[in-house]
């Protein structure tokens, strides 16, 4: 079963072959333009419409929706068509509303700290699962809107790839989606962002690429030693190399370099750590984005304080790097990636209580990143 945004517009014009020519542009608009499912393309004739319906199924089935700080921050857990789960987080504010989206369930990177590591590998999606994250934003925000949710909302402007996955494990698809994301849902390129981890042929082959997305880059640890033990994908493309791709993407597409640092208490906070940070980020104009960590039952370290987040920060600014303070949205949902998939699953299997000291470390609210993209 392709999926509605699976399916691209010569699938489309097969599957409407016995049909007038127009009938092909009238339901990708519909799709793309007016977002709308095909039950609800009330200009096409009954008999079409009951035929798309089951064709062109939705790709994700939505599990369970959290809201946080008053409704404008909103999380979905996603069950696809083999029952695999992702999860989609949408952010709203006056000047901008962001989506969060996955690009595979679960990831094989094994980063430490990251929920969604711990739990392992899945699945790549397909570009219409990740497709349809997006326009599962795009019709929230309309759906609010609609119902006079009260105070003034952006429309989805930005989306960054900081959901669940690596994108650019599953480049093809990744890519496929920013295409679609770009020339049917018409947001610019400059407003979408991929993070990754460090995978450095995806980061040259998107300096290949038209379209001047901005790329994150994960880095959490700016030496060897440290980053081997937090992400393993660092044994295989060393700091000299990340940087190296890094410097080529910017050098192709002079597009802002962003870093991502969640910061962990007595590991990555230390005042060497930010000099260490401050070399490696200012000769690229790299900004950096600062978190603390969200502790994970796998790794129930905590997180910075917020009076240390903003030491770090500070010196990172002594040392000439500009850093940022990510807002913390969503505080009473549960939090970054992967996590609100693997609490599901969780009380799915309704598993033993966890040992004393990991509930303990795990809080019960934890703030979703926000990303910061402007
Ligand atoms: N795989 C990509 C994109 C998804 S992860 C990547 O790693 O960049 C999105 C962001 O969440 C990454 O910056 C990641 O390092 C961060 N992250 C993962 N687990 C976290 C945690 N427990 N606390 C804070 N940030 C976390
Ligand atoms: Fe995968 Fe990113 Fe989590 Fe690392 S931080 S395990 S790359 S999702």
């Amino acid at each position: 079963m392709p999926g509605a945004y699976e399916i691209g517009r010569d699938g489309l014009a097969a599957l409407l072959a016995d049909q007038p020519t127009y009938r092909v542009d009238q339901v990708w608009r519909g799709l793309y333009e007016q977002t709308r499912r095909p039950e609800e393309m009330t200009d096409l004739p009954r008999a079409l419409r009951s035929r798309l319906e089951v064709a062109l199924p939705p790709a994700l089935r939505l599990v369970t929706e959290r809201r946080a700080d008053r409704g404008a921050t909103v999380k979905w857990l996603w069950a696809l068509a083999d029952g695999a789960t992702v999860e989609t987080v949408f952010m709203r504010y006056p000047d901008r509303a962001t989506v969060c989206v996955s690009s595979q369930a679960g990831c094989a990177m094994g980063c430490t700290f990251c929920a969604t590591g711990q739990a392992g590998f899945t699945r790549h999606l397909g570009v219409g699962e990740i497709v349809e994250q997006v326009v599962a934003a795009r019709r929230a925000a309309a759906a609010e809107d609609a119902a006079g949710a009260p105070g003034a909302a952006c429309r989805l402007s930005n989306v960054v790839f900081m959901g669940m996955g690596e994108p650019l494990a599953n480049y093809d698809r990744t890519w496929g989606a920013v295409t679609r994301i770009h020339d049917e849902l018409g947001l610019s390129a400059r407003h979408i962002t991929i993070s990754t981890v460090g995978v450095v042929p995806g980061i040259r082959r998107l300096a290949t690429e038209d379209l001047p997305v901005n790329l994150a880059v994960s880095l959490h640890a700016a030496n060897d030693d440290l980053r081997d033990g937090l992400v393993p994908l660092n044994k295989r493309y060393p700091l000299s190399v990340l940087v190296e791709a890094c410097r080529s993407y910017l050098a192709a597409k002079g597009r802002r370099l962003s870093f991502e640092w969640a910061l962990i208490a007595g590991v990555n906070d230390r005042a060497r750590d930010a000099v260490e940070l401050a070399e490696l980020a200012r000769p690229l104009g790299a900004h950096v984005n600062l978190i603390p960590l969200n502790p994970t039952p796998g790794y129930p370290v905590r997180g910075t304080d917020p009076a240390g987040v903003r030491e770090f920060r500070d010196r990172l600014g002594e040392l000439g790097v500009n850093a940022t303070v990510r807002r913390n949205r969503g505080t009473e949902i549960d939090a970054a990636c992967g996590q609100l998939a693997a609490r599901a699953a969780g009380d799915m299997a309704a598993p033993a209580a966890a040992p004393a000291a990991v509930q303990a470390a795990v809080p019960v609210a934890v703030p979703v990143a926000v990303p910061v993209v402007r």
